[in-house]
């Protein structure tokens, strides 16, 4: 059995809960926490395309911890409690929300493809979008009266999805301005607590962010995997070597 002590209280790895395409998350003998694991995988395509990539489990890990402790020191709240391991994090239980928001600082990926713009153009305002969490569908983009509708969300929780992420989106661009690095665009998801409150969950890492280095226009992050164009691990590594050093 595999345990750690948290807090005073002795938290056990139990079943597996749900086996995500880059992270397992398991059951823990608390049923307010789970215990994740960040695992060695990257997929692009939703899932189409996956790949075994030595290393990138540890690297995804400790930029996640990394960035989740300076939001919460910055005062947003989020579900990440503790590292385990090296690969491994315990984070609050929650209802997730079947929604992603994407904001985009900077034209990439299909904002590109969609509107047919010139690659890295400044978006003043930053665009904030939503995405209907679903394999299936591949994501469908779905906008707010649909998310009401369909009840994903009510119209505050909809209010604060939207605020939270212009507030992480301040912070984090400021982060990575100051160690050289464009913050292109990201997506976060957000669930409830028990209490029925909405805070920030998921990873923050280069998996689900563009980052692309200010000086030399290299991308940092997943879209290295997703074009074929060279080993991610070398800019994720870059991206978390300088956020230690800015530390
Ligand atoms: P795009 O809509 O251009 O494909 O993605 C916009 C941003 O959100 C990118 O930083 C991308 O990594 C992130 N993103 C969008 N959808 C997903 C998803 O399903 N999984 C992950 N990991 N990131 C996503």
């Amino acid at each position: 059995m595999v345990s750690i002590d948290y807090q005073g209280q002795t938290i056990e790895k139990q079943a597996l809960r749900y086996q995500g395409k880059a992270k397992q998350v398991f059951q823990t003998n608390d049923p307010d926490i789970l215990w994740v694991h960040y695992m060695d995988q990257a997929t692009a395509l939703n899932g189409k395309v996956k790949e075994m990539i030595t290393g990138k489990g540890e690297l995804n890990s400790a930029i996640s911890h990394l960035l989740f402790d300076y939001l919460t020191q910055n005062g947003i709240e989020n579900h990440y409690l503790t590292a385990v391991s090296k690969t491994d994090e315990l984070v609050t239980t929650l209802d997730i929300l079947p929604i992603e928001v994407v904001t985009r600082n900077y034209a990439s990926g299909h904002f590109v493809s969609k509107f047919d713009v010139t690659p890295m153009q400044q978006l003043t305002p930053t665009v904030q979008e939503f995405y209907y969490k679903s394999d299936a569908l591949d994501d469908p983009f779905i906008n707010d009266s649909q998310i009401l509708a369909l009840g994903y969300a009510n119209a505050v929780e909809l209010a604060q999805l939207r605020q939270k992420s212009q507030d992480v989106n301040q912070l984090l661009r400021a982060r990575f301005e100051k160690i050289g690095i464009h913050l292109v665009d990201f997506k976060l998801e957000f669930g409830r607590t028990r209490a029925g409150k909405v805070i920030l969950a998921d990873e923050l890492s280069p998996d689900n962010m563009r980052l692309v280095d200010m000086r030399t226009g290299a991308s940092l992050d997943k879209d290295v995997f997703r074009q074929h164009s060279g080993d991610v691990t070398i800019g994720y590594q870059d991206v978390l070597t300088r956020l230690q050093q800015e530390d």
